[in-house]
């Protein structure tokens, strides 16, 4: 025998689902973390360096909160997994 569901019955359901979900919206760093592939396959983007260049010696870098931890790019919106050990063709010298 089934219950009929109600729309109490459904909202906590829902609401039970939603609740479940805020450890890992609240307790995760890389939550919000995210690529730019379009920009980074237009760009040739690589993880590692290209002899003494890299994106921690690029006027482009946006850093993140340590010297080590994945940053931005100007030139590659809304990245925020740009390696400081990376490179790419858009390499421009640090001033
Ligand atoms: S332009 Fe290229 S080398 Fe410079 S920070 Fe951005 S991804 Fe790194």
């Amino acid at each position: 025998m089934t219950q009929p569901t109600t729309p109490r019955r459904q909202f906590l359901k829902i609401s039970g689902a939603a609740l479940a979900m805020i450890p890992v919206v609240a307790f995760s760093d890389r939550a919000f973390a995210a690529t730019n592939a379009a920009m980074r396959g237009a760009l040739k983007y690589q993880d590692k360096p290209l002899a003494d260049k890299s994106c921690a010696n690029c006027m482009q870098f946006v850093p993140g909160k340590t010297a080590t931890a994945p940053g931005g790019c100007k030139i590659m919106p809304g990245d925020t997994e740009i390696a400081p050990s990376g490179y790419c063709a858009g390499w421009a010298k640090k001033a």
